[in-house]
């Protein structure tokens, strides 16, 4: 499917735009929509994959990063900010960078953003301050800042976030020719969620889809505010995109789940690790631990019977961000290498063959 220049150009009349907006973009969106027969025949219902690892800078944070930048640069903005587990600062970094016109800072709870995502932000030239605390801490700064000088704030509690990601929505509409019955996806900030939401019920107002799916949210055991139905002071999860204590779209995440007539759930590491692992290998889509959580989560519903009578049902996984991001935890979970001398011979004997 065409996609010239990303998603703004694409969705441009469902977008705050207009003709004079200076358009920032990396040609982001028109994403994958994959079809996993594998997990089609676990759940006997029609499992898609929408592949965001695969936008311009490995998560679906491009979509949302292209309008917030777009917007920052049409208001005449000279620096932005944000608070991220990672993905959101990568994304802000290469675009601003992108923007020619814009500074980028980021505030990181040391010690826990994937290395692959810390890379990206100081290549593209954000200054970085890792603080000694979490990210709801790191948020709080940023709004401090932001409230107060001449700075952007780019988390997902700016507006034109939301009205980007809303476009994974649409992409998944116009691929499927309708919304599916069912769309999972993790949630962390609650953003994403938020956004899918808001996306299917434009596309269902402007005629392009008959019907709205159920959400099905899926938080890490340990960072699991929505479900627990409080704040979790201190969030720990191997999932590091949704290690978020204190949601900032918690509100319209809950929206989002009674309005369809959907949920938000609890998953533990083990079973996103187990997800993580059975996406790459029985797949062939490699992503981070945080994505896997939608995944998940779903083959725990199945489990639970949630899906019973829902046979030809389609659901789509949103898979948020690429597996090279975060590359420790993909060597932590495999069998390291065998090492041999170069001999054909006993290579082959290895193998097997
Ligand atoms: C940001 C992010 C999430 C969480 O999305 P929210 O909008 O904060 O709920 C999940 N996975 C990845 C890879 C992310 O980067």
């Amino acid at each position: 499917m065409l996609n010239p220049r990303g998603i703004i150009e694409r969705y441009r009349d469902f977008l705050p735009v207009d003709d004079k907006t200076p358009i920032v973009t990396l040609h982001e969106g028109n994403t994958p929509l994959i079809l996993s027969e594998d997990l089609t025949q676990r759940l006997g219902l029609k499992v898609y994959l929408k592949y965001e690892g695969l936008n311009p800078t490995g998560s679906f944070k491009d979509r949302g990063m292209t309008m917030a930048i777009t917007k920052a640069k049409e208001k005449g903005c000279t620096a932005v900010m944000c608070a991220s587990t990672g993905n959101t600062s990568a994304s802000a970094a290469a675009y601003t960078a992108r923007s020619g016109s814009m500074r980028c800072f980021v505030i990181i709870p040391e010690g826990n953003i994937a290395l692959g995502k810390l890379a990206q932000a100081m290549i593209h030239n954000a200054k970085v301050i890792a603080i000694k605390g979490n990210f709801d801490e790191a948020l709080n700064i940023v709004r401090e800042v932001t409230d107060n000088y001449p700075v952007e704030l780019v988390n997902s509690i700016n507006p034109f976030r939301i009205e980007g990601q809303k476009t994974g929505a649409f992409e998944v509409c116009d691929e499927l020719g309708e919304a599916p019955e069912f769309h999972a996806i993790p949630v962390g900030n609650a953003g994403n969620i938020t956004a899918y939401w808001k996306g299917y019920n434009e596309y269902k107002g402007a005629g392009k889809a008959t019907q709205l799916p159920k959400m099905l949210g899926f938080q890490a055991a340990g960072a699991a505010p929505i479900v627990l139905g409080k704040p979790v002071e201190n969030p720990e999860t191997i999932a590091t995109a949704i290690r978020i204590g204190n949601p900032a779209s918690w509100k319209l995440a809950e929206a989002a789940r009674d309005e369809s007539g959907g949920l938000i759930h609890a998953v533990t590491d083990e079973q996103i690790l187990e997800a993580y692992k059975l996406l790459a290998a029985s797949t062939g889509v490699f992503v981070e631990p945080a994505s896997a959580a939608s995944v998940a989560g779903i083959l725990k519903l199945k489990h639970e019977g949630y899906f019973d009578g829902h046979k030809d049902a389609r659901i789509v996984c949103t898979v948020t961000g690429h597996g090279l991001k975060d590359p420790n935890i993909a060597i932590k979970n495999v069998i390291e290498p065998v090492v041999m001398e170069a001999d054909l011979k006993a290579i082959v004997q290895e193998i097997g063959l």
